[in-house]
């Protein structure tokens, strides 16, 4: 099992939980090394930096950031970053300034097909306004009665095809690789698994041309074991690795008790040939 887990979310983001009671809950499980990855902000890495040191567990400082590559999205995960950097604050509060306007219109297309009062029925589980994203819909609809858990509600609506699903342009692959990198951090492609599966997914040889372009733009490492991979994907995706020089690395992906595929820590250890991606920070230290 790994005491490492570098990808999870409090509710500064989509998570259910404060930043402090991530890491007690993290601690209470087990974990030695955390990475708290809010989607597109940093806000709660100080409350989580405080409650590390209380707990006696390192906290990696990190960030999810949303990146339109080609038609797709897809996430970067930046490990070990200064929250201070210019470039990567700036560059954060860009992407969430899309996300209100977008809420309004994706609360017009639910609207459309019979459900309305979406807006305000998501704002009551954001804690940052703006922050709000799908995962605070799919709560609301839930709790509606729409849906009977947040997974059948991605199944019918909010994505591509499906009610409520309104596209987006995020940042660029580029862009958010040179953020991280300007804020001395370590560049990961998040759970690549997850883009090869439903609508509009990637196949193999576009996984590839996207790896190559991030490799070209500075990024070091890969998600492969993760809360959205199964284990013959963490093989598949060592290899990927190891064709590209990659750094392998874990995280439930975590948003709250009972919503999400894994719970924090108790990851499977990595497939043997892979370099973890904390050799490059501990050795550093070193
Ligand atoms: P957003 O950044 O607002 O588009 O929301 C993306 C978030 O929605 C992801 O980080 C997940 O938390 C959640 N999400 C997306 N697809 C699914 C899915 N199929 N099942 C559960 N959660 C999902
Ligand atoms: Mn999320
Ligand atoms: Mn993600
Ligand atoms: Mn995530």
């Amino acid at each position: 099992m790994l005491d490492y887990d570098l990808h999870c979310h409090s509710n500064v983001s989509d998570g259910t939980l404060t930043p402090a009671e991530i890491v007690a809950r993290a601690a209470e499980r087990g974990v030695k090394v955390l990475g708290l990855t809010d989607h597109d902000d940093i806000a709660g890495l100080a409350e989580a930096a405080q409650a590390a040191a209380q707990y006696g567990i390192e906290l990696v400082n990190g960030v999810e950031i949303s990146v339109t590559w080609r038609k797709h999205t897809v996430h970067i995960v930046g490990l070990h970053i200064d929250p201070k950097c210019p470039e990567l604050v700036e560059g954060l509060r860009g992407i969430r300034s899309g996300r209100m306007h977008r809420a309004e219109l994706m609360a017009e297309s639910l609207a459309r097909c019979g459900i309305g009062g979406t807006l305000e029925g998501a704002y009551r589980h954001v804690q940052n306004p703006e922050m709000i994203g799908r995962t605070h819909f799919a709560r609301h609809l839930v709790e509606s009665g729409q849906c009977k858990d947040v997974r059948s509600v991605f199944n019918r609506y909010l994505v591509h095809g499906k009610p409520g699903y309104v596209p987006h342009e995020w940042a660029n692959l580029k862009d958010a690789v040179s953020w991280i990198r300007a804020a001395g951090g370590i560049a990961v492609l998040a759970h690549p698994g997850r883009y090869m599966v439903g609508r509009c997914s990637m196949g193999k040889s576009t996984l590839h041309e996207l790896l190559e372009e991030f490799v070209a733009a500075g990024g070091k490492g890969i998600e492969v074991v993760s809360g959205s991979h199964t284990p013959p994907q963490y093989a598949e995706f060592a290899r990927y690795a190891q064709e590209f020089g990659l750094l392998c690395s874990c995280g439930s992906d975590f948003h709250g008790p009972q919503e999400s595929y894994r719970d924090l820590g108790r990851l499977p250890d990595f497939p043997l040939e892979c370099r973890p991606v904390w050799t490059e920070w501990e050795t550093a230290a070193a």
